[in-house]
């Protein structure tokens, strides 16, 4: 099928629910994405965060090839091996006390709530199932992540919403208070405003909504769905900051590729949710828990999450020396890195560094978000922050 064909099908077919690039992919390999005329492009993107181990890694192939082999699913009706091994990795590695796996962000993100939700109506009565979200927040697509989202232009068309949602000024710790009240069961974050536009919380303030959290009973729920796995140069953001979370949410780079969510819940709330209470006929999927427990395998790694936070500085540094008018600002942690521009503007050079063979994403409206694969080397950086240069110079 000619690219033509393919774009013409796309609109007759499918849901015109994305505008995409004009950019037909065929095939990738390590950072590198291939179009239908073999032409290479450099990917800054790893699909939204989700691909950490780059492109046909040989040991995430490798493991999928075996496993779909083997046993592909079977429904939660039964014990299998990967999903255990998944889940004894990530509790060993944060000590957190239990995992649930699903298959997306949002959902979970939808099974974080209502952990939180049972254990605070089980502890402190049916009334206590307000979370408090930060503005600009981004949580989901699902009605009740949507809620969940501070953003309003997400609050439209799709009515009636949940309730039970309010939202706080980042890094303002007296909005929070003032917020908080008796029916106040949790507070609900991104350590690093993803979507948004690559907003990293303040480190003081994060430390001080853990400690108001503590003293208050209130639950901290940490959406790691764009953070977690690697991407600070610490397992999850959360060991980053140094705060102790209640329950995380991861998605995204779980899988390097293939649906996987999950949530992980500390000893306090590991047994909110109990058998019959919440479910999914995929979540811990044979195939997809393989998939998370091989991308551990390797991220889970001192060394390899070392280089992660050193390949970042690098990155940084490298960006932070462009001299360019159009730079308002250069921001992140680890591999997580945004680029400020000016918001007429930041298409345009989306579009130029794709023309020149880097694939970037946007974020919020101003920002240029750069989420490479873990694995790319110090070599591809340079080769991005070049073309970056020439693009905003
Ligand atoms: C992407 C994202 C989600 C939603 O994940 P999906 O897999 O698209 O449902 C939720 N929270 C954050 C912080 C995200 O970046």
């Amino acid at each position: 099928m000619s690219q033509a064909q393919l774009k013409e099908n796309e609109q007759k077919y499918v849901m015109q629910t994305y505008s995409r690039f004009d950019l037909c992919l065929d095939h990738g390999q390590g950072c590198k994405l291939y179009d239908f005329e073999g032409k290479e492009y450099l990917d800054l993107t790893s699909g939204i965060g989700v691909n950490v181990l780059g492109h046909a890694h040989p040991a995430l192939t490798k493991a999928l090839q075996e496993q779909v082999g083997t046993l592909m699913h079977t429904s939660n009706l039964y014990y299998t091996k990967p999903m255990v091994e998944a889940a004894e990795i990530l509790c060993l590695a944060t000590g957190m006390d239990k995992a649930f796996f699903c298959n997306s962000g949002a959902e979970a993100n939808e099974a974080m709530i209502k952990a939180a939700r049972k254990y605070s109506q089980m502890n402190f009565g049916k009334d206590r199932t307000k979370i408090l979200t930060l503005k600009n927040s981004f949580h989901g697509r699902t009605i009740a992540t949507l809620e969940a989202t501070g953003q309003d232009k997400f609050h439209q068309y799709f009515f009636p919403y949940t309730s039970g949602f309010d939202y706080f000024t980042i890094n303002d710790m007296e909005d929070l208070k003032e917020k908080v009240d008796e029916n106040t069961c949790g507070v609900m974050v991104e350590l690093i405003q993803g979507e948004s536009g690559v907003q990293p919380l303040d480190p003081k303030f994060v430390k001080e909504l853990e400690k108001f959290c503590h003293e208050n009973d209130l639950l901290l729920l940490v959406d790691e769905v764009q953070t977690g796995i690697g991407r600070t140069g610490d397992l999850f953001c959360y060991q980053t900051y140094g705060i102790e979370p209640d329950i995380v949410s991861m998605a995204k780079a779980l899988g390097g590729g293939v649906p996987i969510g999950g949530i992980l819940a500390n000893k306090r709330t590991s047994s909110a949710l109990q058998k019959g209470d919440h479910g999914s006929t995929y979540g811990a999927n044979p195939l997809a828990t393989t998939a998370a427990k091989t991308v551990l395998s390797i991220v889970n790694n001192r060394d390899f999450l070392d280089e992660v936070r050193e390949k970042g500085a690098y990155f940084m540094e490298k960006l932070k020396s462009i001299d360019s008018e159009h730079i308002k600002e250069v921001r992140g942690i680890g591999l997580m890195i945004g680029i400020e521009v000016e918001p007429e503007h930041v298409l345009d050079y989306i579009q130029a560094a794709q023309d020149q063979g880097l694939l970037v994403l946007k974020a919020g409206t101003n920002t240029i978000r750069l989420l490479p694969p873990l694995i790319i080397t110090k070599e591809e950086i340079d080769q991005a922050a070049q073309i970056l240069k020439g693009v905003l110079q």
